[in-house]
């Protein structure tokens, strides 16, 4: 099975630029700094100032569940919301996140 990952996309808050040696030769290599504090190797090709995030994307195999106690709410990592009505995820049995499939990882403050 191949499925086709699609990591996220960050906007570019600086660009650096280092040299660096490739083989025998000494290049520039450009970093692009995202707004999620990520640094990514390439030049900032894209028209509307984004980049897809590998290191994001890698992360987004969770989805983190928050509680908000203000709400008595599940805030998920992938933006939905979800209100249960005794105990957090694993006491409602909740393996998987409803919003996007993935495995429910409780953050823990
Ligand atoms: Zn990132
Ligand atoms: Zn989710």
């Amino acid at each position: 099975m191949n499925k086709r990952k699609r990591n996220p996309r960050r906007s570019i808050v600086d660009v650096r630029t280092e040299c660096g040696p490739y083989g025998q030769a000494m290049v520039s290599v450009h970093y692009c700094v995202l707004e999620c504090g990520h640094i990514v190797v390439g030049y900032p090709d894209t028209r509307d100032g984004k980049k897809a995030c590998p290191e994001c994307g890698k992360e987004a195999k969770r989805c983190t569940w928050t509680y908000d106690e203000t709400h008595c709410s599940w805030d998920t990592s992938c933006g939905e919301k979800f209100i249960l009505e005794d105990g957090g995820p694993h006491e409602n049995r909740i393996r998987f996140c409803h919003g996007c499939g993935k495995p429910v990882e409780v953050a823990v403050e």
